[in-house]
């Protein structure tokens, strides 16, 4: 194969530093993200690794080929905050997250995020893992002790290498959780043993679950194999989860490499503090759809700031990003031909901008330029591309305006009649007043020496303008 033509740096967690990205094999680059765990509702921290690494996906399918790229994202569906909610509600697990899952894709696909190539719930991989942590225990990198079977980070001298880390260092300043089974404080659990009441396989260690770590190690080798592309999750995974799937996956298959590309995005926070369901300082992706900020608005906010950075979420960036937004409909309806977008490639500096590292903000500056330069049709491609419509959505908002402008017809030729008038009269009060019941109504007037130009704004209300005729 020749070299792509967009060149893809990635800065990688593992080496500190930004690479080129070569895949193992370009005939299919394969990537895992860490998921969900499925008990509620997603908050809008949860979505930023879903947008990034869908922007990332989605450049990938553009470089490689929408066949040659493989994107495994899980769903955690055993997990002790599952058992909680459960227990308190009364309800059936499977009933919980089956519902959770489901709300989960739904609000992120309203943030446009296609959906990856595979998405495994744990509970159906517990063979894989019991498979795995055996084969742990043989070569004398896991132990097992009261019901539990417990990872020895002794045994894998690289523990603590991704985050920068000594074991020692790890003792000291994490709240390790001291159990008299552990050699070390730092071991951790591959499986651990289950009462009647809560969720139970059998195993060689007795009826229990698995520990969090050892799934995403377990499916990401069944789905991907020993050495695949790329790793992501955001940074709070980086340890102890991803330091331990490192163990785990590099002591189980000692010759693969696991993940060549680790990658992680920053926090969302909320006034300098992560956005966290444990903080209580949350909102849900689906609080904010309900209140009418659009899917396409919340992508636009995340991708105005670089993954690496932390970012806040303001009404202000929201209101900001509705108008642009609303600004290229307007121009796309002016200016492109919709049928032809659809065969037009991406921008090869948008292109360039996401292969710098996922550079979303330079991508959007791309966006702006195509707006300033009336290039409607390749605007529309490019917003599609980068995930904020589907060439459908696109064609109903024409409509729409078009359709807006046409009932903004009669009312554009009374301002302008009074505005006639008024020119001679020199008294521009009752321009004023139209103008600015309209704006109100939230119709954007634009008056120039060649007439008036009414257009349905963000905050278009259809009843209100009706009484304005
Ligand atoms: P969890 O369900 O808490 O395991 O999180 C699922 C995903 O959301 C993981 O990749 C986390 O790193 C990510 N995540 C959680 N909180 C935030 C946040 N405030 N900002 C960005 N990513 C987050
Ligand atoms: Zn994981």
């Amino acid at each position: 194969m020749t070299a792509p033509k967009t060149a893809i740096k990635l800065h990688n967690t593992a080496t500190r530093s930004k690479e080129v990205f070569a895949p193992i094999d370009p005939q299919n680059v394969r990537m895992y993200v860490c998921g969900p765990t499925v008990y509620d509702r997603a908050h809008l921290g949860n979505a930023r690794p879903v947008v990034v690494f869908d922007v990332l996906y989605r450049l990938l399918r553009e470089v490689y080929g929408p066949d040659h790229v493989t994107y495994v994202r899980n769903f955690t569906d055993v997990d002790d905050k599952i058992n909680a909610r459960a227990a308190e509600s009364g309800r059936e697990i499977g009933e919980i997250t089956a519902e959770t899952t489901q709300w989960f894709l739904d609000d992120m696909g309203a943030l446009g995020a296609l959906e990856p190539d595979a998405m495994p719930r744990a509970t159906q991989y517990i063979p894989q893992m019991v498979a795995m942590i055996e084969d742990l225990i043989e070569r004398g990198h896991a132990y097992a002790a009261e019901g539990h079977v417990l990872f020895a980070v002794e045994s894998y001298k690289d523990y603590g290498a991704l985050s920068g880390r000594s074991v020692d260092d790890m003792i000291a300043g994490a709240r390790v959780e001291v159990a008299p089974y552990k050699r070390n404080p730092m071991d951790f659990v591959l499986w651990k043993p289950s009462s009647d009441d809560l969720p139970g396989w059998d195993s060689p260690w007795g009826r229990g679950r698995p520990g969090w770590h050892i799934e995403c190690s377990a499916m990401s080798y069944e789905l991907l194999g020993e050495s695949f592309d790329i790793h992501g999750g955001g940074n709070d995974l980086m340890f102890p989860h991803h330091e331990n799937e490192i163990a785990q996956s590099c002591c189980a298959h000692p010759t693969g490499s696991f993940a060549n590309v680790w990658m992680h995005n920053e926090m969302l926070q909320v006034e300098g503090k992560k956005m966290s369901k444990s903080l209580g300082n949350f909102f849900t992706v689906h609080d904010l759809l309900e209140q009418g900020v659009p899917g396409e608005v919340i992508r636009f906010v995340f991708l105005s700031t670089h993954y690496r950075k932390p970012m806040d979420w303001t009404a202000e960036k929201a209101a900001g990003a509705e108008s642009k937004l609303d600004d290229y409909c307007r121009m796309i309806e002016q200016y492109a031909d919709l049928d032809a977008a659809r065969t037009v490639k991406p921008l090869q500096a948008i292109l360039d901008a996401l292969g710098d590292d996922l550079n979303t903000h330079a991508a959007l500056v791309g966006l702006d330029q195509l707006a300033n330069h009336a290039m409607g049709t390749e605007l529309a491609a490019n917003l599609v591309f980068l995930g904020f419509f589907s060439f459908e959505k696109i064609e109903r908002i024409v409509a729409e305006i078009r359709q807006a402008k046409s009932r903004l017809e009669p009312l554009a030729e009374k301002l302008q009649a009074i505005r006639s008038i008024a020119m001679q009269t020199k008294d521009f009060s009752e321009v004023d007043a139209l103008k600015q019941r309209l704006n109100d109504a939230g119709v954007v007037v634009a008056m120039s020496k060649d007439g008036v130009t009414l257009s349905a704004g963000p905050n278009f209300n259809s009843a209100e303008v009706e009484a304005l005729k």
